[in-house]
């Protein structure tokens, strides 16, 4: 006879556009009523649809990796990427949901980058990071868009911008060389005109993502062009040659190899010799970087949606085994340091999810020509914020859901470890945090977006002043960490240059969160007048309580940096 065992029971995952209370009350106060009625059967089936099949074709796109295979049976080059059944399948679910269409032929104008966040929202964490090529999809259909001579665009925004999975096409963009990926002054590929004036570009791409798309936008240096960053071109290289009908992979565009990477491993990621690969420059051959900018705006929000919809699964995931899972003869649920470990988790997602919301808000704003100057201006500042502050505590975020699961969370068959290694490229790929925080630097000094949204808290405060309660508490936080903030960048005219580095990473946290802190606030309020419910006062006010209450940081005397040296002298 067996002995008497003990199986746990798995946490199960339900539709998680139904389970996710916060999102709903986001979406009530971001969308109109008809337009969050019309689009809610679709964010009800995607819900389904993350806690069923897309996450069983998540898990198959992970069990089977891409391959490369570079030689037919005959020796004949051929470069092949070859991926699962199981991630074309999250290609097809994303285009038919219209994941990257939606703000090029959406029927809700500025709503458009709301309704696709959502969706996004629900789909990225049961999507195995196919949201990666989505994110590069759309930001091509921007840039194309804004950008390209008509030829160009008309002929690619609207395969980019399909939702039939079959004619859907995706993107990829490769900036990245291994000279540097954050500093692309260093890059050495080189665009030239072949006899018959079409531009060819040669180097090497030392990380390109979803190297199976159909497109990418490409910096190169057109010959004899500037040093540095501002002599970059930008260039859009197809995998078929749009002129001759040729494939390029395998014959121009040559896959050295698959990064092995510590997570994203469904998604196919390579290192690339462009020898002599036929591109069409984007709107001429100059101001590559300033185009790319564009692009970067829309994959930098992507990140962070990704960051935001990875936290709450995870909350998903530790509040169903804290259901299921006993201790000390009670669910953990029950107990109550577990129970606010998880509300701080909670809590953390909220503002994650309620930064990016900003953002795509605005988005959608300034492609509708809706955005005031200065709204154009606090988005400048707002994107990196997003992206950084995201990036980081989505790590963080993972790392803690992992805890949650005791040993559990470190078996692989579980999925739980997948949360982390998966979160751990959001701070570093789209920009890392330093090098996003250094880029508040230049909003400030270029546009003022700085101080534009810091405005934008303090007035998002001031307007709630005379709030009840703990809601009062959070809001006076804001006021003051919004002020301090304010009072730094007015000394960075005077401020020695290396203490100001420095200082970046320390301020632009900081800005992060006071600027959640102050959006919590707003939705608190707004739930507590139109229908007297105070879980947004709870979620505002821990948060505010965690984040604000001590002094922000301040910059640092000049004797640190050089103590730095000598604590790093080994
Ligand atoms: C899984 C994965 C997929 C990727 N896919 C793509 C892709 O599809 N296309 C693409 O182009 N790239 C891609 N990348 C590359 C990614 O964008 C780069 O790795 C990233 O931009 C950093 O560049 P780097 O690796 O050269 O690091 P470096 O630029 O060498 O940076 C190293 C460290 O130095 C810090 N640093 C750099 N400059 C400064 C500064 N001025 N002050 C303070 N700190 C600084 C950085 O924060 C970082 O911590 C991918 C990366 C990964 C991991």
């Amino acid at each position: 006879m067996e002995p008497a065992s003990f199986f746990q029971q798995p946490p199960a995952l339900r539709n998680t556009y139904r389970s996710d209370l916060a999102l709903r009350e986001h979406l009530e106060r971001l969308l109109p009523a008809e337009v969050l009625a019309e689009v809610e059967p679709e964010l009800d089936g995607m819900g389904s649809a993350a806690a069923g099949e897309l996450a069983r074709l998540a898990d198959e796109a992970e069990a089977s990796p891409p391959r490369l295979v570079q030689y037919d049976p005959w020796g004949r080059r051929v470069d092949r990427v070859e991926v699962s059944p199981a991630w074309r399948g999250l290609h097809a679910a994303q285009a038919r949901a219209g994941l990257a269409a939606l703000p090029y032929q959406g029927r809700h104008g500025p709503h458009d980058r709301v309704v696709q966040h959502a969706l996004l929202h629900l789909y990225a964490p049961s999507a195995a990071v196919y949201a990666c090529p989505v994110a590069m999809t759309d930001a091509a259909a921007r840039v194309l868009s804004d950008h390209a001579p008509a030829e160009l665009r008309e002929r690619v925004v609207p395969l980019l911008a399909s939702r039939d999975p079959e004619r859907a096409w995706t993107s990829g963009q490769w900036m990245t060389e291994r000279e540097g990926g954050s500093d692309l002054s260093r890059h050495a590929t080189v665009a030239r005109p072949d006899q018959q004036g079409r531009w060819r570009v040669h180097g090497v791409k030392w990380f390109t993502s979803a190297v199976t798309a159909d497109c990418a936008l490409v910096l190169a240096r057109p010959e004899g062009g500037a040093a540095g960053s501002r002599g970059l071109g930008l260039f859009l290289l197809e995998r078929v040659d749009p002129v001759t009908g040729e494939p390029q992979v395998g014959a121009t565009i040559l896959v050295n190899r698959l990064k092995d990477k510590l997570g994203t491993r469904a998604l196919p990621t390579a290192e690339l010799t462009l020898a002599g690969a036929a591109a069409t420059p984007v709107g001429g051959v100059d101001e590559g970087l300033r185009k790319m900018a564009g692009m970067l705006n829309v994959t930098r929000v992507h990140n962070a949606v990704s960051a935001a919809a990875g936290m709450r699964r995870g909350v998903d995931l530790a509040v169903a085994y804290a259901r299921v899972r006993e201790a000390f003869g009670r669910p953990l649920l029950d107990l109550p340091l577990h129970r606010e470990t998880l509300a701080a988790l909670a809590v953390e997602a909220e503002a994650a999810f309620v930064l990016t919301a900003r953002a795509m808000e605005l988005q959608g704003r300034l492609e509708h020509g809706l955005a005031s100057e200065v709204e154009q201006r606090s988005l400048r500042a707002l994107v990196p914020t997003v992206k950084l502050l995201t990036g980081k505590d989505a790590v963080a975020h993972a790392s803690e859901v992992v805890e949650a699961f005791g040993g559990a969370g470190y078996i692989e068959d579980t999925g739980i470890p997948r949360l982390l290694r998966d979160a751990q490229v959001l701070p570093i790929w789209e920009g890392t945090t330093n090098v996003l925080s250094l880029d508040l630097l230049r909003a400030e000094h270029k546009d003022e977006a700085v101080t534009a949204l810091l405005e934008e808290v303090s007035e998002r405060a001031a307007s709630l002043r005379g709030a009840p309660g703990a809601l009062a508490v959070a809001v006076d936080l804001v006021e003051r960490s919004a002020g301090a903030l304010a009072k730094d960048v007015l000394g960075w005219a005077l401020a020695d240059g290396e203490a100001l580095q420095a200082h970046m990473r320390g301020f632009a946290l900081r800005l992060g969160r006071t600027c959640a802190a102050s959006l919590l606030a707003g939705h608190a309020a707004h739930r507590l007048e139109r229908y007297r419910d105070d879980r947004g006062v709870h979620v505002a006010s821990r948060y505010a309580e965690r984040w604000l209450t001590g002094a922000a940081p301040g910059m640092p005397p000049v004797e640190r940096l050089l103590a730095s040296r000598q604590l790093l002298a080994f």
